[in-house]
């Protein structure tokens, strides 16, 4: 073999193949890889939908990663990584995950996508995850979980119910469940009969969050602060930040939704915060990251269960 070409041929072993048996996992990452590798990784995402931002840490499957050779590694100081809990997966089989930040005190609890046809409400949760991870002073004495998507086969198909044709929202075990009819709200034969409800009853028996909001989209003109149990401080805090009404109705009766589950039986402070489905997700963003931010450091007055 000419000299020249054992020469390239070792060069090809050390620069691309090598390097990629050696593949660094995205949780390994720091917060600067990560942004790198998003520009170089296949991540399987529900939230991949051609709905625009590339995907980061969505909390669904991702393909190990191989960051080139060439790309220099700037000086950006690592952040302290949340602690990723897999609370369960889909009917689908995909896995949910929440991600904690912060170990002082009771948590925040923050959630998006329970329905798949609200795909904003993902996106913000997301952003939120992302600020996170690059900005831990938002947490400092506090803690915070966030599941970025709750109902990730609903959001594949921008569907409100999940696999087995279920309202996730309707599905809670509170007291005021009762079986209703096929549609757009059934909440299944049986209380917390699915995966994907039995996954978040999970974050928060684990949790013990003093404090919960669950992200949502509705009509515009109708986008509000609704709370449940007692939740109007942490509404009327929310506002200062949004602007949104505070709402302790959202105007119809939702037997069995998270907010009964949570809010009216459990007293926890929840937020259902309702975004208007057309905003999109960079918009809810800018709108709602103060908000949130308002959440992570707010300390209910109210002593909670
Ligand atoms: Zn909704």
């Amino acid at each position: 073999m000419p000299a020249l070409e054992r020469c390239f041929r070792y060069l090809v072993l050390g620069v691309v193949i090598l390097p990629s048996l050696f593949a660094i996992p995205s949780a390994d990452l720091s917060a600067g890889d990560r942004r790198r590798a998003r520009q170089h990784r296949h991540v399987v995402c529900p939230l991949d939908l051609g709905l625009g931002t590339p995907p980061a840490a969505c909390g669904a499957v991702a393909v190990p990663t191989v960051i080139p050779a060439t790309i220099p590694t700037p000086a950006i100081p690592r952040v302290a990584a949340p602690e990723v809990v897999l609370l369960g997966y889909s009917v689908q089989g995909v896995p949910i995950t929440m991600h904690v930040f912060g170990t002082q005190g009771r948590a925040a609890l923050i959630f998006g996508a329970i329905h798949g046809s609200e795909p904003n409400s993902g996106h913000l949760a997301r952003h939120l995850l992302d600020y996170l991870l690059e900005h831990p002073a938002a947490y400092a004495n506090r803690r915070v979980a966030v599941i970025p998507v709750t109902n990730p086969d609903g959001l594949v198909r921008t569907r409100r119910l999940n696999e087995h044709q279920i309202d996730l929202n309707r599905n809670f075990p509170a007291t005021n469940w009762k079986i209703s009819k096929r549609g757009e709200t059934f909440g299944g034969e049986k209380p917390a009969s699915e995966p994907e409800t039995q996954a978040i009853i999970k974050a928060v028996e684990l949790l013990g969050p003093d404090r919960i909001v669950s992200i949502h989209a509705i009509t515009k003109g109708r986008e509000c602060n609704n709370y449940d149990g007692p939740g109007a401080d942490l509404a009327e805090a929310m506002k200062l930040e949004n602007g949104y009404r505070v709402a302790k109705t959202i105007g119809y009766p939702t037997p069995g939704s998270f907010g009964s589950w949570a809010g009216i039986d459990r007293q926890i402070p929840t937020i259902t915060l309702e975004l208007p489905v057309d905003l999109p997700g960079e918009e809810c963003w800018k709108k709602h990251r103060e908000a949130l931010l308002a959440v992570i450091q707010f300390q209910p007055s109210k002593k909670q269960p």
